[in-house]
């Protein structure tokens, strides 16, 4: 379990450093860790919380969020993250579909007043008995409260545990639809923290710059689990991103590996101060959710020393990485592909109507198996079924390609794909070779209703300059010379912004269902 995990490094490296908390400055070893974590284990257990009660937890990275995430684990309590982006209608739904009992929050960050969204949905959640606010007395008096129960009840615990408990519900992005809730077990989570470490070669020497939020995957998993599995420093730069804050934290903390999307990349490189901090102690780092621009790659190689960067492949329901680049992946690799499939998972690409495997370097339905498929998504038997095969393949709903290497890429989602006249079109093809458009600053593609072809295809652009339109038949010119005469688009929308999940992802069903109206 992730409880006895966490003693087996405190045995191994208790006096390094195990956390850092930059915003106040304080620090742990991986003893003082130990000791904080099981405190907070013993409030919640004097709170009533017991196996199996969900503990929810809406609030920004912080140190206790890590508290929280290891305190609920070692006594069996599901740790179920809200997202801190959520308002009072997702917080309902989420203490409702999870029922949770105990609540961990913040009273307030930036212009969220959690305490006031709290007290909007309280009485419509009977299940929810305590709200314990990290910056207020209740967080002391839940600590106070676990002084007066005896530590050998942690013990006793520990031994009713199994690694096939339940220990998380992380509700996806709600890229594709309303957010599922994704059970995950100890054996799911902290297995796949390990390999994502070990990938990395993590050892108690690295220290881990997390800037990506806690309460998705990629921070408390492929941050904080890989790192405390290994022994490394976790080093949270601030309560949410910010570009100046990440590159200070690397350079005061000399930190070994940093994390994010490709947009937080982006915005450190192009921090009027990128040139004046010292990251030359950066070796390594993840860059997932997305597909990363070739640009974008070398300049983290060259500029941000990262000459190890991996990138990953996962969604929350698969724990969450299936396929990771290596040390000795070349560029190519980490630009074009997701690397290769960790150890113990196993994945396969399937036509998506017949499921017979297709050929190598035919695009197909994505499949994985192993130790990292879900449970289940939370209360929701049909819609696991729907996603979880009677062989226990989990269908990721993306597309892609294996080549004969083994490396996989990511051509885009099924839900996204469009068939004109039977042929089929992914999106992210005609989109990257739109970005090279020099009045393009972003584009989604998207199809449309079509009474000819089925579907038609829409290009919706952000310009660079609004001053400095484009119009169809430039488009149109700059794809006849590129692009087969089906993938190029039939209409262009200018636009000002995509609809987006709170989480930074692009609602292309919403940006759909726009359009078919308009076009009609
Ligand atoms: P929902 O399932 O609610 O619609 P979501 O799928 O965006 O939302 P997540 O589980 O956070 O929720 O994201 C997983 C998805 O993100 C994957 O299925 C894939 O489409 C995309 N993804 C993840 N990593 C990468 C990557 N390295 N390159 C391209 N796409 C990626
Ligand atoms: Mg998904």
């Amino acid at each position: 379990t992730i409880g006895t995990d966490l003693a087996r490094t405190i045995a191994r490296f208790g006096d390094r450093e195990a956390l850092v908390d930059v915003a106040s400055g304080r620090r742990w070893t991986y003893t003082e860790l130990g000791r904080a974590v099981d405190e907070v284990a013993l409030g919640l257990l004097a709170k009533g919380v017991g196996k199996g009660d969900r503990v929810g937890i809406w609030a920004p990275n912080c140190a206790e969020w890590v508290l929280v995430q290891y305190a609920t684990a070692r006594i069996g309590a599901i740790l179920v993250n809200v997202n801190p982006a959520y308002r009072v209608h997702e917080l309902a739904y989420v203490l409702r579909q999870a029922g949770i009992t105990l609540l961990v929050s913040a009273t307030h960050h930036r212009t969220s007043d959690y305490r006031g969204m709290i007290e909007q949905v309280r009485a419509e959640s009977p299940a929810l008995r305590e709200v314990v606010y990290l910056d207020d007395p209740t967080w002391d008096e839940l600590l106070a409260a676990g002084a007066t129960v005896p530590p050998a009840r942690l013990t006793e615990y520990e031994q009713t545990l199994a690694a096939d408990d339940p220990v998380n519900i992380q509700y996806t992005s709600g890229t594709t639809g309303f957010p599922k809730g994704a059970t995950l077990s100890h054996r799911n989570i902290l297995n796949n923290g390990y390999w994502v470490g070990e990938t990395v070669a993590y050892t108690e020497h690295d220290r881990v710059c997390l800037p990506v939020p806690f309460y998705h995957c990629f921070g408390m998993v492929m941050g904080n689990l890989a790192g405390t599995s290994h022994g490394a420093c976790l080093v949270i730069p601030g309560p949410a991103f910010d570009a100046a804050a990440t590159l200070r934290a690397v350079q005061d903390e000399r930190c070994t590996s940093l994390y994010g999307v490709p947009t937080m990349f982006i915005a450190e490189l192009n921090h009027p101060d990128f040139a004046t901090y010292d990251l030359t102690t950066l070796r390594t780092g993840i860059m997932a959710g997305s597909p990363c621009p070739e640009e974008v790659m070398k300049r983290v190689v060259s500029e941000m020393h990262m000459a190890e960067v991996s990138i990953c492949y996962g969604m929350t329901e698969t724990s969450p990485v299936s396929t990771q680049t290596r040390r000795e992946d070349d560029l190519a690799h980490r630009t074009t592909t997701v690397g290769r499939v960790l150890p113990h998972i196993e994945v396969k690409v399937v036509d998506p109507v017949s499921g017979a495997t297709v050929p190598r370097g035919t695009p197909g339905e994505l499949c994985t198996r192993g130790y990292s498929v879900m449970l289940g998504y939370w209360q929701e038997p049909e819609r696991t079924a729907e996603v979880i095969d009677t062989d226990r393949w989990m269908h990721t709903g993306d597309l892609a390609v294996m080549n004969d290497d083994s490396y996989v890429r990511i051509v885009g989602r099924i839900k996204d794909m469009i068939i004109r006249g039977g042929e089929n079109v992914y999106p992210r093809e005609i989109e990257e070779f739109l970005y090279s458009h020099p009045k393009i600053a972003d584009v989604q593609v998207v199809g449309v209703p079509d009474d000819k072809y089925g579907e038609e295809i829409a290009a919706c652009v952000i310009l660079r300059d609004p001053e400095n339109p484009l119009t169809r038949d430039e488009l149109d010119h700059y794809c006849r010379s590129h692009l087969a005469h089906f993938k190029i688009p039939r209409y262009l929308h200018i636009v000002d912004t995509f609809p987006m999940t709170v989480s930074g992802k692009v609602r292309k069903v919403e940006l759909r269902e726009r359009l078919a109206g308009e076009v009609g």
